[in-house]
């Protein structure tokens, strides 16, 4: 580990298992296809008559996924999804995806309706970092820039001075470190050190992770590059960094899909949720695309490549609230007002990137 870099000591790995437990291991849905077909129509009409649109993160499940696609809706990372929900001219906005991206919608939109298909869906990230625990720690550090991903509750946006997305991570620490600024980086430690690797940007982590990417292990990947030697390998930097350093592509969700489409392998080993291969797989129709594998097995495994959170969204649960409105995302407005500064930088720095 680089001298600069310090890792926080929480407690976030036991409140993320405590949530786990709860949760027992997932289950799998099994649906026809008329019946998916009837479900979709079903929401189609409520989705219009009140005037909402679908919002969902990559990570869902495909059939969530394809039926934003059919209604007009998006499917993207979460970044997107803040900016589709902010620009879209629906009076509704349901997000399918996991609790702080219902509340960033409802940040960037507070004059929408915000609804979840469940407001239990939540993230092992922004469990791992209790608000009053960061607060006092950034207190302890006056000196440094606070910057947090976007997978953090609104209280925590609230308390930084940036919030990223692993799709613009790296460029705004790049220019924060062009400032000399020193930085304090929440929650997620794997994506820290990778920023860090590439920035060189002095910075202490907070030691949160994903459940889902930190189960993906090298040693497994090297075997199946045994295997597959033409594969390349694509991973998304929430992994651990022995993972990181053995990819041909390292990305956001985004550019992982872009990485499937410009990269000439034939073959991709893809370190992320599962989910994200429906998308993938209409950008590269005639690629072969194979799961990364992970450390759990059967039932002891509590992500198995799928976050368990993320796949809460179901059919049901989006017909549920849209008939029923009672998982509806709200945000305190003073708190809101001052978490949007933070967003509000993020967004104007990647639109200036975009261009
Ligand atoms: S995949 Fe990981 S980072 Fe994404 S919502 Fe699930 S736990 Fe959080």
């Amino acid at each position: 580990m680089n001298s600069a870099t310090k890792l926080i000591a929480n407690e976030a790995k036991s409140i993320v298992q405590a949530h786990l437990d709860r949760l027992g291991v997932p289950q799998e849905h099994q649906m026809s296809q008329q019946e998916k077909l009837d479900k979709f129509a079903q929401i189609k009409a409520e989705l219009e008559k009140q005037d909402a649109v679908l919002v969902a993160h990559y990570y869902c499940d495909p059939e969530v996924q394809e039926l934003a696609e059919l209604t007009g809706g998006c499917v993207s990372d979460s970044l997107e999804m803040a900016r589709f929900g902010r620009d879209h001219s629906a009076s509704t906005l349901v997000v399918a995806g996991v609790k702080f991206m219902g509340e960033t919608s409802k940040i960037l939109s507070p004059d929408k309706t915000v609804l979840m298909p469940t407001l239990e869906a939540t993230c092992s990230l922004d469990l791992g970092c209790p608000v009053d625990e960061f607060t006092a720690f950034c207190d302890a550090h006056p000196d440094h820039t606070v910057v947090v991903y976007a997978n953090t509750s609104a209280a925590v946006k609230a308390r930084a001075d940036w919030v990223v997305t692993s799709s613009c991570a790296v460029e705004i620490i790049e220019h924060l470190d062009s400032l000399g600024e020193k930085i304090i980086w929440a929650p997620d430690q794997h994506l820290g050190r990778y920023i860090q690797s590439k920035t060189g940007a002095e910075m202490l982590l907070w030691d949160g992770a994903c459940i889902v990417h930190e189960e993906f292990r090298s040693r497994g990947i090297v075997n199946m590059k045994a295997l597959y030697p033409d594969a390349a390998v694509l991973v998304h930097p929430e992994s651990p960094m022995s993972v990181v350093e053995i990819a041909d592509a390292v990305g956001s969700t985004s550019q992982l899909i872009k990485a499937a489409q410009t990269l000439p392998h034939q073959r991709l080993i893809v370190a992320t949720d599962r989910g994200i291969f429906y998308k993938m797989q209409q950008a590269v129709p005639d690629k072969i695309l194979i799961e990364a594998p992970t450390a759990g097995e059967g039932a002891t495994c509590r992500s198995c490549a799928h976050c368990p959170w993320m796949a809460m969204n179901e059919l049901d649960g989006i017909l549920h609230v849209l008939q029923h409105k009672d998982q509806e995302v709200h945000v305190d407005p003073v708190l809101a007002e001052r978490a949007k500064l933070p967003l509000d930088r993020m967004l104007n720095f990647s639109a200036g990137l975009k261009r």
